[in-house]
């Protein structure tokens, strides 16, 4: 159990204040329980600059932890391979596996070996992990919503005809006072399905923060609205999706959820979780 936390927002798509710079992808630092641990990378081109402007040194953080292979989430790795040989990495297994969209190869860029000499542990994710006491991976996430789909078009080739249903998609969670605390890469795996399945490994009805991508750009109207009754049903108290939801579902998931704390989560946001 976490009794204080601190989440920051290094990389997202927008950019909250002086001399930050937003780019499409995320990176959360999550601080608790005196452990530093960094949930994504973004795509490498803001990370280490809004590091340094938010006096954030990413030298030797404990662990580092991929939602999925995507570039907007694991492009900033390579820039932060020589300060990590104290660092541990989480991935899925199926994270380094070729990935491609319409707009071309949108996938991993180092190799097992390089990862291997680099980090002090590369531990891969298929099934629930523990990070530190209180901080954990969901691993493979089952897709059983009928309304979910990973939110866009996705191959693991040039061809276009095998279909990537990125399973590597996981979410990372933290077990404070106040309640979970859910940690969105992307969300490919639908928003529904990752609550669903973390309500059912730790047994817990409630849910008291949602944070991060949600995928919900191309979402027809009722996936948001069911989306909206799964964060009501968990009774979630503080929402801060980003990246990836869409603007037009971030002013509905606002508009529906009027009575809890909705935050815009640029670059520089500090959730502070304490008791
Ligand atoms: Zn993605
Ligand atoms: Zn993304």
């Amino acid at each position: 159990m976490i009794s204080s936390s601190k989440i920051t927002v290094l990389v997202e798509n927008t950019a909250g204040g002086r001399g930050l710079l937003g780019e499409h992808g995320v990176s959360f630092l999550i601080e608790a329980n005196n452990s530093r641990i960094l949930f994504d990378t973004g795509q490498g081109m803001t990370l280490i600059h809004n590091a340094e402007v938010l006096g954030i040194s990413l030298n030797n953080l404990d662990a580092i932890a991929l939602s999925h292979g995507h570039y907007d989430h694991s492009g900033g790795l390579p820039h932060l391979l020589p300060l990590c040989q104290n660092t541990d990495l989480y991935l899925h297994p199926d994270a380094t596996q070729s990935k491609y969209s319409p707009r071309g190869d949108i996938g991993f860029t180092l190799d097992e070996a390089t990862l291997k000499s680099s980090f002090r542990r590369v531990i891969k994710t298929e099934k629930p992990t523990k990070i530190i006491e209180g901080v954990y991976l969901t691993g493979t996430i089952p897709r059983n919503h009928p309304l979910e789909d990973t939110g866009g078009s996705f191959w693991h080739n040039k061809k276009h005809d095998d279909v990537d249903l990125i399973l590597d998609d996981q979410a990372l969670y933290l077990e404070t006072e106040k309640g979970l605390v859910v940690v969105l890469g992307c969300a490919h795996a639908g928003v529904i399905n990752t609550l669903d399945y973390i309500s059912q490994i730790t047994n817990q009805q409630e849910i008291y923060a949602v944070i991060g991508g949600m995928h919900l750009l191309l979402a027809s109207r009722e996936r948001v609205m069911a989306t909206v009754t799964t964060l009501k049903k968990y009774r979630i108290q503080l929402l801060g999706a980003n990246h990836c939801t869409g603007l037009g579902a971030i002013v509905l998931l606002w508009q529906e959820l009027k009575s809890i704390d909705c935050r815009d989560c640029r670059v520089g946001t500090i959730l502070a979780i304490n008791n």
